[in-house]
């Protein structure tokens, strides 16, 4: 017979358990001599669930792929599910077979239609053959009648129940997990625009950071009934769909740079990443106030040529080298102009303004700005006016 592949849909939540249990059922197969399935964890994707109240929110799914696992009975009988019984019904406990339990078995007694002997029993088997013939047989007399052991037949009820995702009862009472939600990433920007601008960007590991804040704004809107959140404005999607598109396009190869547009190649965010998503838009206002600053930067002094400025530390730069460290200055003078300074033994303070000595190297284009780069700089620092 061939073995079919069962594909089970797995929220992003529960895949350990999912395959955690498999894994368990593959051992016990091995031991137990019934055909040992495999599985293998397919593709991804985001589907739209019924979530709290009633309102779509947004799931991962993952596919597991099940290929084999069916227990095979000689005489051409197929074992379709064990009953527990109780004191007025039984519990049916299907097996990963596709033909329907006949609704009576879900009061039947205990029954045994091998040896007809009236006893109780805690639980029995129903099995079909080709004929469409039913048998309800003891554990008892599986082995006597079908030459198996009664534990294949309890392993094919606990592989039926991960193969039918009824592993646990929490997505079956309408919840959503929350380590499978995820969030649009569009509203996830806009939204770390409207908190930032109220409260200033938070880190992750801040009591009150913009992750979380964030988080509850886009919660609130599928949790709490009444006045909700206004939705995002235009301006804030339009200054979301900037901030995204520059994450896009930036050729930054930091490793912060590439995880955030790896992040922003989609369009959803994992609980996970909410917090490296949220750092996108005070990255993109650092950039954008930057390009401000260096807009206005003209070359100043003459290539080679050793003179005297007045410039002021906006940033240092420690590059690490075969040599040691090397302190890159960057520095602005009165009318704004761009300076660079590369120096392994000084370093200077930031935000502090110096009388600068020092030789005039080259004139460069960095990002869009005209820097002087200069090089062997005596610096004194300037007196803060008071
Ligand atoms: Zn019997």
């Amino acid at each position: 017979m061939k073995s079919a592949a069962t594909t089970i849909e797995v929220t992003a939540g529960r895949i350990d358990s999912v395959t955690l249990a498999l894994d368990g059922l593959i051992r016990r197969a091995t031991k137990l001599g019934v055909a040992v399935p495999s599985y293998r964890v397919g593709g991804s994707r985001v589907v739209t669930r019924c979530g709290e109240g009633g309102r779509d929110v947004k799931v991962m799914i993952t596919e597991v792929v099940v290929t084999g696992g069916r227990v095979e009975l000689p005489g051409g009988w197929k074992f379709i599910a064990t009953l527990e019984h109780g004191e007025k019904a039984n519990v049916v406990n299907r097996s990963h077979c596709d033909i329907e339990v006949p609704v009576a078995y879900r009061t039947v007694g205990p029954a045994c239609d091998h040896c007809h002997q009236n006893r109780k029993r805690i639980e029995t088997h129903v099995i079909v053959n080709a004929a469409g013939t039913f048998m309800q047989v003891g554990t008892s007399c599986v082995h006597d009648f079908l030459g198996i052991d009664p534990a294949a037949l309890a392993w094919a009820c606990a592989f039926a129940r991960v193969c039918n995702g009824d592993l646990d009862d929490f997505e079956g009472m309408g919840e959503v997990d929350p380590r499978s939600r995820v969030y649009d990433l569009l509203t996830v920007v806009a939204m770390t625009i409207r908190s930032v601008r109220a409260f200033g960007w938070h880190k992750s590991q801040e009591d009150r950071s913009t992750r979380n804040d964030v988080l509850a704004i886009i919660d609130w809107t599928t949790k709490c009934p009444g006045p909700q959140p206004a939705p995002a404005s235009d301006e804030e999607t339009k200054a979301a769909e900037e901030a995204l598109a520059w994450c896009r396009n930036s050729t930054d190869d930091s490793e912060f740079m590439h995880n955030l547009r790896t992040l922003v190649s989609r369009d959803y965010v994992e609980p996970r990443h909410l917090g490296i998503v949220a750092a996108l838009w005070p990255c993109y206002e650092r950039t954008l106030a930057r390009k401000v600053e260096g807009a206005n930067s003209k070359y100043f002094g003459t290539l080679g040529k050793r003179d005297q400025f007045v410039l002021t530390v906006d940033k240092i730069i420690d590059l690490d080298g075969v040599y040691g460290t090397t302190h890159m200055h960057i520095m602005h003078d009165a009318a704004g102009n761009v300076a660079v300074w590369k120096s392994s033994s000084a370093r200077l303070d930031v935000g502090t303004t110096y009388d600068v000595k020092g030789t005039v190297k080259s004139h460069q284009v960095y990002k869009d700005v005209l820097q002087t780069t200069l090089s062997r700089c005596a610096c004194v620092a300037r007196k803060q006016a008071a």
